[in-house]
């Protein structure tokens, strides 16, 4: 856990959020300013900065999180209807939160464009 990182504070249980999913390697939260009807955050619980600091060893781990994003949208009804992922990485790409995760975006048509 990173001191000063809002995820890791999510994580540890220490932020006001609300928690839809949580085990011993992943959480999935509201995000706290949602951009569609659904919009929901997975992340890894051990702090990794970045898509660009993910480590072979942590293949598992995002591919847990991309079935418990599939299992997340199942639930919140929008499995069928469609939903989007996106790890924004770096600065370019809006990234905000230097704790990697995975934005779950739904509930509404997204346009066929990834942007
Ligand atoms: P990104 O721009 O990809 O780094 O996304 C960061 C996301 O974190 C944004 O969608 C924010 O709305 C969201 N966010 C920031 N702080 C919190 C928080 N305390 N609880 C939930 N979501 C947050
Ligand atoms: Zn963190």
């Amino acid at each position: 856990m990173l001191p000063d990182c809002i995820f890791c504070k999510i994580v540890a249980g220490q932020m006001d959020g609300k928690i839809l999913y949580h085990d011993q390697e992943v959480t999935a939260f509201l995000d706290a300013h949602p951009v569609t009807p659904v919009h929901i955050l997975i992340v890894p619980n051990k702090h990794i900065p970045s898509l660009n600091q993910l480590e072979e060893g942590d293949v598992a781990l995002i591919g847990k999180m991309a079935l418990i994003a599939r299992q997340i949208a199942r639930e919140q009804g929008v499995g069928k209807s469609g939903y989007r992922l996106v790890i924004n990485t770096g600065a370019d790409a809006g990234q905000s939160v230097l704790h990697l995760h995975l934005h779950l975006i739904a509930g509404q048509r997204l346009g066929s464009r990834p942007i």
